[in-house]
């Protein structure tokens, strides 16, 4: 049985279902690198100019802890998964970028995703990858349906049960904790409601942003990320702010902040890569409609490879001080 890696990184956090289910539906085993380590981030970043961004880093120091592990690593090129909204140039060159920086790694899998050249040439495309496991051409039709349904399962799991990405994973694979899901179904122990913003990427790797949820949640803050959100709430947030997307990341930035400002939350945290231009550029927008509303405190927060633990955790502190600090002066004014 043919093994394909799959780097724990980048896409893997919105897509790992459907990939998953393609593979296995084509007979192969689907092999996944371990959550992100300081070993796997200095490998991948010694690869690498200094400034390129963290999480294309932490990418790469996925790909090395597959080598060896694996027949294949599968890395697509996203160019753009909707009408004429981009994926930033990371993305587009990452299989080619990975075969040049890590030469010892396994044979590379790489199928261009671009919605603007049509569907025709995406079938093209999934038909081209597919015929590394069979010539069947049926086989390869089914296995795409099967993929791209357990998508439209993992999105729905995830914005219908208010669940992250990892969490959603877990309940797919059976092995999510039921405490896990109810800790704030008792709505008297929460402190606050924080709208994380991000790409899921940042959010959701506990090493590089250093369990930001977990300690949130930890103090009693119930946490909503962009995932939780349906498709037409992000859409109309960023209509209101910034009329027609551009960035594929605008949903997960900008959509996301937007609403949280002024659905739901009584803080919006937004996490950002250094190096990242997309993120200066969309982070900038949710700060200025934040300072333009007045209505809850926002926080930017820019992660890098020498982040440290306790800047992390001073910044949080202060912030959710400021938001307890406020809540009390509003309940005090009503009383
Ligand atoms: S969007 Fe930013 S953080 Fe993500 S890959 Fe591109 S440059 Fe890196």
């Amino acid at each position: 049985m043919i093994r394909i890696g799959i780097p724990r990184a980048l896409l893997y956090y919105q897509y790992y279902p459907m990939w998953k289910t393609f593979f296995e539906e084509l007979g192969a085993e689907v092999v996944v690198s371990p959550l992100t380590t300081q070993a796997m981030l200095a490998e991948g970043s010694a690869r690498v100019v200094a400034d390129t961004c963290l999480p294309v880093k932490v990418f790469l120091g996925h790909v090395l802890s597959l080598v060896g592990k694996c027949d294949s690593i599968f890395i697509p090129a996203v160019r753009s998964v909707k009408n004429n909204v981009y994926n930033c140039s990371k993305f587009l060159g990452l299989p080619d970028m990975t075969k040049a920086v890590i030469p010892e790694s396994p044979p590379i899998l790489d199928i261009d995703i671009d919605i603007n050249k049509g569907k025709r040439r995406l079938y093209q495309n999934i038909y081209k990858l597919g015929r590394h496991f069979t010539w069947n051409p049926f086989k390869i039709r089914q296995a795409s349906l099967a993929a791209w349904q357990a998508y439209l399962n993992y999105q729905k799991l995830m914005s219908s049960h208010k669940l992250a990405p990892p969490e959603a994973v877990e309940r797919i694979s059976g092995t999510l904790k039921p405490e896990r899901n109810a800790s704030f179904s008792d709505s008297t122990s929460i402190q606050a409601t924080i709208g994380l913003i991000g790409h899921p990427y940042l959010l959701y790797d506990e090493y590089i942003n250093h369990r930001f949820i977990h300690r949130l949640e930890q103090t009693g803050h119930k946490v909503l990320t962009p995932e939780m959100l349906a498709k037409e709430e992000l859409e109309s947030a960023i209509a209101g702010l910034v009329g027609k997307a551009y960035w594929t990341y605008e949903e997960e930035i900008v959509g996301a902040g937007g609403h949280y400002l002024q659905n739901g939350a009584d803080g919006v945290i937004g996490i950002m890569a250094f190096g990242c231009g997309p993120d200066s550029l969309m982070m900038d927008t949710v700060h200025r409609q934040a300072a333009r509303l007045r209505t809850i405190p926002f926080m930017s927060l820019t992660l890098e490879e020498h982040t440290a633990e306790a800047g992390v955790v001073t910044r949080l502190e202060a912030f959710t001080d400021m938001i307890h600090r406020k809540k009390r002066k509003r309940v005090e004014a009503c009383v």
